[in-house]
């Protein structure tokens, strides 16, 4: 039990359950927080736009595809080419700050940064909210899978899609 609740804990390090009713502010200032001197302590530079643009991501944690991000900044004035917006959610995911979700050819922040760690996530299909789930091993069951063919995994993306508490409570109503 104890490993369990030390275990969630570790977990909701630095977010916690996005589905569920939070100190969002909090939540984000500790993201960026953890961001920041993580980027500090590895000599990357977190320019004022790779800044925003994980804030951008971090508003309602919801995936956010590239264009979305872009309209977002060109309404701030940071530029409307594409680079401008594909750049920065280059850098945050190349360094582990935001992950790219494969089905939704979208973004979100991560909720982890700066561990080492394997997403998987948790989709509403209707609101678009990802939760990063906490998996130790979530590659297992098709590490075997693999190994039986001769196949050897390189990465594996867990997205579970479905729908959210809140959006669940909808479609009941
Ligand atoms: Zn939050
Ligand atoms: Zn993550
Ligand atoms: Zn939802």
């Amino acid at each position: 039990m104890a490993s369990w609740a030390a275990a969630r804990e570790a977990a909701l390090a630095v977010q916690p359950d996005i589905f569920a009713r939070h100190d969002h502010g909090d939540c984000v200032r500790r993201t960026l927080e953890t961001v920041e001197a993580d980027c500090t302590a590895r000599g990357l530079r977190l320019t004022a736009l790779r800044r925003r643009v994980l804030e951008i991501l971090l508003e309602a944690h919801r995936a956010l595809g590239a264009y979305d991000v872009l309209a977002r900044l060109a309404e701030e004035g940071y530029g409307s080419q594409p680079p401008v917006a594909y750049r920065a959610l280059d850098f945050l995911v190349a360094h582990g700050f935001a992950h790219k979700l494969q089905r939704l050819n979208a973004f979100v922040a991560c909720a982890h940064p700066g561990e080492r760690h394997r997403p998987a996530f948790l989709i509403c299909r209707t609101c678009l909210a990802v939760q990063e789930a906490h998996l130790d091993m979530p590659s297992e069951g098709i590490a075997g899978a693999a190994e039986a063919v001769g196949f050897t995994v390189e990465r594996v993306v867990v997205e579970a899609e479905g729908l959210c508490p809140e959006c669940q409570a909808a479609e009941r109503a």
